[in-house]
């Protein structure tokens, strides 16, 4: 099949499996894993921040990081599509007591003017604002990239009301691959980072949260409290230590199929798409007179996966290990 469900459908390289097979192991509850404290250190560092800890998801990763960050009662700004929203269970809810406040943002991204009047005034009756939480890039935004501007806006607007911001940087490596912003930068308009290894950089499991040597620390109980500590996790640090070192450079390929593939199939007038929309290796389309569950059927009967991500709309997703045969192979059947 080609799999263009997910960016988390890729498998293991031989080259991944062997960096796995050569990791220096340690008990890393005990905090003696030299892979996972070498990968931490190196992945803060990147970012410029002072610590990371490896989480065995972003899903987990990014509720570390709320956590740390709020008190029971407390309201998080995010963007309505927001995964932390959408898909991770109501975990914010349940394990922070938060309360998420969703705004309607453009394709998955605030800005200063929407946040700034959802900001709560002081009171004892209101609920405390104290994230503003946002996703780059986007996921049910369509793979939609912050721009410098955008990110310096939001995090004046953070400092100047006395808020953090999370950054749930689950593909932070296409964003940074599109827009060429250096990691760093992440690192100083966020308090917090999530990001992941085992989307489009293919690693099998794993994502690490990014802030503060306090944060962290405060983290790393949690995360025991919450069954996310593992034992010799190196095995994983060094899957996903290869992936950043070996796959990052893949995702511009990515990218580039992922447009090819908006361009063709906005010639179809069964599909609605602005090619000019897609960034990164999310591909969002509308069905126009026919029904999302039809397309995809005629997709699978073709040997192509896809998901359903609205009732008109459909996701397609590139990774690495969807080549340009495939490509080709997807645009021809999405020509008919
Ligand atoms: C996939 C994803 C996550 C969660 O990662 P899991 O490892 O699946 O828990 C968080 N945020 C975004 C934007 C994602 O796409």
């Amino acid at each position: 099949m080609i799999d263009l469900r997910s960016d988390t459908v890729t498998k293991p390289t031989p080259g991944m499996l062997n960096a796995m097979a050569e990791a220096e192991v340690g008990d890393d509850v005990f905090g003696e894993d030299p892979e996972v404290n070498r990968f931490q250190d190196e992945m803060a560092e990147l970012f410029g921040m002072e610590a990371g800890l490896f989480a065995p998801s972003g899903t987990m990763s990014n509720q570390l990081c709320l956590h740390v960050l709020t008190g029971p009662g407390d309201e998080v700004i995010i963007d309505e599509s927001g995964h932390v929203f959408n898909y991770e269970s109501g975990a914010a809810a349940h394990l922070s007591s938060l309360q998420l406040r969703p705004l309607k943002g453009i394709r998955g991204k605030l800005t200063k003017n929407l946040i700034e009047p959802a900001i709560r005034p002081v009171n004892d009756w209101d609920p405390h604002t104290r994230v503003i939480a946002i996703e780059n890039s986007t996921n049910k935004g369509g793979g939609a990239c912050y721009s410098r501007e955008e990110l310096i806006e939001i995090s004046n607007v953070a400092a100047k009301h006395n808020l953090a911001v999370h950054l749930d940087g689950a593909r932070i490596w296409n964003a940074m691959v599109a827009t060429d912003i250096e990691p760093v930068f992440f690192g100083s308009i966020a308090d917090t980072i999530s990001i992941s290894f085992s989307k489009g950089l293919g690693a099998p499991v794993g994502s690490m949260m990014l802030s503060s040597a306090g944060y962290v620390k405060k983290a790393r109980r949690i995360r025991k409290m919450w069954g996310g500590g593992m034992r010799q996790v190196g095995l994983l640090a060094a899957a996903a230590r290869y992936a950043v070192n070996h796959n990052l450079q893949l995702l511009e390929e990515d990218h580039r199929r992922a447009k090819i593939f908006a361009e063709e199939i906005s010639k179809n007038p069964s599909f609605s798409i602005n090619p000019d929309w897609i960034e990164t290796n999310i591909v969002l389309f509308d069905v126009v007179d026919r029904t999302v569950e039809s397309v995809l059927k005629q997709f699978s009967e073709n040997g192509i996966g896809m998901v359903p991500f609205g009732p008109k709309t459909i996701r397609a997703t590139f990774h690495f290990q969807v080549t340009d045969e495939d490509l080709e192979k997807v645009v021809k059947v999405a020509g008919w």
